[in-house]
């Protein structure tokens, strides 16, 4: 179980800087989740750890071993690609034996610990396949086998649930949770795929444009993003612009007078307030909130197991509600009717803003 540290790491491309003076420590057994936009550079950073790119500035430790310019074949990672990467002329048994065969380990031995890997994958059985007579969930778990077979101080996986579909990459997932856990194995893993990252991830690291705006677990980075991109990022939110005129007040710029949770922003401060869809109600319940107020609905959505409805407060205020569909709970108002919409004052979250 080693410690990956990354410091004042700095990757250009000629102009572009792919990661930028970047800072990250991941202590073992943590799954941390690369998160954000396409470009924010999250697969440099991955190839960097890995080896495969060398970066400009910065240091990378694995352990007590400063690896930053150590080629990736002796940096003991072990890394899954979206495309599977196996070999095709190789069987399943060569292809998880391949880094075994190329750390000079007996026969027998490998062949011993081929069986084992592939048993940690549930592919007991599968070594004299080739890929090509396996499915594409198969071929990632053939995939995971070869990473692990070696023992990796970092386990690296650069979107490896892309190409599979809905429900094998539930199921894939949940079995890379597992076995990370089970082996206490440092992990990183990028996806743009922001439930991917909730599911599986116990810390996220949320960037753009080559730097971290924010980390945190799962429900910190929803419940309490730093900016306005990181709320977007992960789901819809409602903005209120306007400043934090009391301890618990905020006043927007449209004249709304909301209660937010105190905090220790200085009064005065230009600011936005994120509220949830889904922490908002609607009807005549909603009134007893501390934040209530009377709107028109502009628009119903009906989403399966949800009723989405934008709702006009303000000329400047239309906030969207999300409601689950259960028998007792239909939304029946209809389009240009007056609704009550309400909110408790701590589901509203204050961001001081950052420019971001
Ligand atoms: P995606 O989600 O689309 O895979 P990403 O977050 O993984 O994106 P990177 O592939 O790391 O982003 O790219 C970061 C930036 O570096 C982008 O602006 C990209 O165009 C640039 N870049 C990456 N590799 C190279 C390269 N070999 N040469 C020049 N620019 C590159």
């Amino acid at each position: 179980m080693a410690t990956l540290q990354i410091e004042n790491v700095s990757k250009h491309f000629g102009s572009v800087k792919a990661i930028d003076n970047l800072s990250l420590t991941v202590e073992g057994p943590e799954l941390i989740a690369l998160l954000g936009p396409s470009g924010c550079g999250k697969t440099t950073l991955l190839r960097m750890i890995a080896g495969f790119i060398s970066a400009t500035k910065g240091t990378i430790r694995i352990g007590d071993r400063d690896v930053t310019n150590v080629p990736p074949n002796h940096r003991n990672t072990g890394m899954i690609f979206q495309s599977y990467a196996l070999f095709p002329h190789m069987t399943v048994g060569e292809n998880v034996g391949f880094g075994l065969e190329m750390r000079k380990i007996a026969k027998a031995e490998r062949h011993r610990l081929v069986k084992e890997a592939l048993s940690l994958v549930h592919l007991d059985g599968f070594e004299d396949r080739y890929p090509k007579q396996m499915s594409g969930g198969q071929r990632q778990r053939v995939a995971i086998a070869r990473a692990l077979v070696i023992r990796p101080d970092v386990f690296l996986l650069d979107e490896p649930l892309s190409n599979l579909d809905a429900v094998l990459r539930q199921s894939v997932g949940n079995e890379i949770r597992a076995l990370q856990q089970r082996l206490g194995l440092t992990s990183v893993f990028v996806t743009h795929d922001q439930k991917e990252a909730l599911m599986l991830a116990d810390r996220l690291v949320v960037m753009k444009a080559g730097r971290i705006i924010q980390t945190g677990s799962g429900s910190d980075v929803y419940n309490r993003p730093n900016s306005r991109f990181v709320a977007n990022f992960l789901g819809k939110s409602n903005f209120f612009n306007g400043w934090h005129s009391q301890k618990d007040g905020f006043d927007t710029q449209s004249g709304l007078k909301l209660k937010c949770p105190g905090t220790d922003a200085a009064l005065g401060d230009a600011s936005l307030l994120s509220v949830r869809p889904e922490s908002i109600r609607l009807g005549p319940d909603a009134s007893s909130f501390t934040n209530s107020f009377e709107g028109k609905v502009e628009r119903i959505t009906y989403l399966g197991s949800l009723t989405e409805v934008e709702v006009r407060l303000t000329e400047d205020d239309l906030i969207t509600v999300q409601m689950q569909n259960r028998p007792e709970n239909i939304f029946k108002a209809d389009i240009g009717s007056s609704v009550i919409a309400g909110w408790a004052t701590n589901s509203a979250h204050l961001i001081i803003d950052q420019g971001e």
